[in-house]
């Protein structure tokens, strides 16, 4: 059994359902399936734009509502032929529901997070019951409904999953529809849930991946498949370095922080998964024949080396100096104080005997900062920093990979240079204007060099 996922990208048109359509068949005649899907692409934002302008009495919402049924409408006129109208009943139903929450929200100018939770539900339960009704012209399939299985508690938008009750009614339901039917496809709605008394929830942004991983571990799945508009997790974004390739093989460390440098998937949210031993596979609705990349506990066998150079910009480096510093306890403790107060989150970190530098993603706060550091530290402040981010196992287990990346970067200035001891991270902050080369320069010594140049 397999575990399929589909996001928004591969459900933004009638053509990219029909492609969803080909793969589950073609994969169907190799195993059983489960299939996730998420809300078709963009509808979730706009679900919840919905909410927002009604609750604000604007009546804007009314067109915002009638372009997305106009949308759902059209796909099933486009996707299915027979027994369209029984299709577009349900689906009508669905909106008028949908309708219906939007009104309530209206005319109470008040959107609580359960009702936008239950706003945002519309998404995934229209794409599914579309994407069900188009297999079944050709296969048997099943619209199937989290709710009935998904247990979480009431933290709406962002709700916890219940794992032990969900774990034993994901498998007592898929049982017993497998034994109905072994043929079936279930088409499941990701992201949704419900509470322990029927109330709709969501388990937060982008949480279709996370259900496809509950889904797997409940039913002791062989493989998750996450199908994307992507070949895989690549040694390089493709707009800067068009040489970039894809990565076959990754442990859940590196992908892990491969995600905290903006990788469209969120291992996180495959724990569940990776925790079961499932292993999980990136892969591309656009182009099925690619091979993707593979997500594993352990990774490859080859263990050692720089597998991909992920970047972030827009950073901003702090930097405190102060005399005190040297020989003093507690220095630290202060700084770090005041970032605490100001809830503000600390990525990279490089020391000296009397200086610290830091990098931050937010600005908002960035003057508060300043002036609480004041009496503490001698602070500098530079923005527009990009930090670069080499993700690997044991990078420090030999002086290669250090040496051709300062190689690389001859030249180029440095404002900070780090390397976690867990060996995964060698991390670089240089101005924004110089990132590009940077970047270019570092992917070509590690990927691009001759034979036996990766090491
Ligand atoms: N449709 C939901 C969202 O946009 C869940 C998902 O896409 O995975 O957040
Ligand atoms: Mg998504």
């Amino acid at each position: 059994m397999k575990v399929l996922k589909f996001g928004g990208s591969s459900l933004s048109t009638p053509a990219t359902v029909r492609q969803v359509g080909k793969i589950l068949l073609a994969a169907r005649r190799r195993e059983p399936l489960i299939v996730v899907v998420s809300a078709f692409e963009g509808v979730t934002n706009r679900l919840l734009d919905c909410a927002r302008l009604a609750e604000r009495a604007d009546p804007a919402f009314e067109e915002a509502f009638k372009h997305i049924a106009r949308r759902h409408r059209d796909a099933v006129t486009q996707l299915i032929k027979q027994g369209r109208a029984r299709v577009r009943d349900e689906v009508d139903a669905l909106l008028a529901e949908l309708h219906s929450t939007l009104e309530g929200i209206h005319l109470l100018r008040h959107c609580p997070v359960r009702a936008l939770d239950m706003t945002a539900s519309f998404g995934e339960r229209l794409s599914a019951l579309i994407v069900a009704a188009h297999l079944a012209r050709t296969h048997p399939a099943a619209f199937v409904d989290a709710r009935d299985f998904l247990v979480t508690d009431d933290q709406f938008t962002h709700a916890n999953v219940i794992f032990k009750k969900t774990n034993r009614r994901t498998r007592a339901y898929f049982s017993q529809m497998f034994r109905r039917s072994g043929r079936t496809i279930p088409i499941v709605t990701g992201f949704i849930g419900a509470t322990e008394d029927g109330q709709t929830t969501t388990i937060g942004r982008n949480g279709s991946d996370y259900s496809a991983a509950i889904v797997a571990a409940a039913v002791g799945a062989s493989e998750v498949q996450i199908w994307t508009d992507v070949d895989g997790l690549l040694t390089c974004d493709p707009r800067f370095v068009p040489s970039a390739r894809v990565i076959d093989h990754l442990s859940h460390e590196e992908a892990a922080e491969l995600a905290s440098f903006g990788a469209k998937l969120h291992p996180r949210t495959l724990e569940p998964a990776i925790e079961a031993g499932i292993p999980v596979r990136v892969l591309n609705t656009h182009n099925p024949a690619s091979p993707g990349t593979l997500i594993t506990r352990e990774g490859t066998a080859r263990a050692t080396g720089p597998r991909s150079v992920a970047r972030k910009r827009n950073v901003t480096v702090v930097h405190m100096t102060s005399n005190k510093m040297l020989g003093a306890h507690g220095f630290l403790a202060r700084l770090f104080e005041v970032f605490e107060q100001l809830e503000m989150s600390v990525d990279l970190i490089t020391t000296s005997e009397v200086s610290v530098s830091v990098t931050i993603d937010e600005k908002e706060h960035l003057s508060h900062l300043i002036e609480r550091l004041a009496p503490v530290a001698d602070v500098e402040v530079s923005e527009n920093q990009c930090i670069m981010a080499i993700v690997g196992r044991n990078l420090m287990r030999d002086s290669i990979v250090g040496s051709r990346v300062f190689e690389a970067m001859r030249g180029i200035p440095m404002s900070m240079f780090s390397l976690g001891t867990s060996g995964l991270n060698l991390s670089i902050v240089v101005d924004e204007a110089d990132a590009d080369r940077s970047v270019r320069a570092i992917h070509a010594v590690l990927f691009e060099a001759a034979v036996g140049a990766a090491p």
